[in-house]
């Protein structure tokens, strides 16, 4: 199912990313347990609420909720995973015009 895009972007895609794969969090179901924060820090970082974000390439932390980033080629087997077991099934990797490639709730 194709969804309109209104998530907010981070950053271009950037040599090294993998192709068109981005990923977010939907902060208002993270549990707040650390599993993403655990197979992917360089992507993934708590805030000061307690909740999971995303970082850009820069190692940014992206604040504003339901950011997306570029998933980096060489962790996307981690963050697939993280997507794959998310407790809170609020991971989402992406494509760009917005088709779930894994996470989310699952059916
Ligand atoms: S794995 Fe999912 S629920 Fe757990 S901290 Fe990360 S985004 Fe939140």
């Amino acid at each position: 199912m194709v969804t309109e895009d209104r998530s907010p972007v981070a950053t271009p895609t950037k040599p090294g990313d993998s192709p068109g794969l981005r990923v977010r969090i939907d902060q208002d179901s993270c549990t707040g347990d650390g599993l993403c924060v655990q197979y992917a820090p360089s992507v993934f970082e708590f805030d000061i609420d307690g909740l999971a974000y995303v970082k850009n390439s820069d190692g940014e932390l992206q604040t504003t909720p339901g950011t997306h980033v570029p998933v980096p080629l060489p962790l996307l087997t981690e963050i697939r995973d993280a997507a794959e077991q998310c407790p809170g099934t609020c991971i989402y990797v992406e494509h760009p015009d917005g088709t779930l490639e894994v996470g989310g709730p699952q059916e």
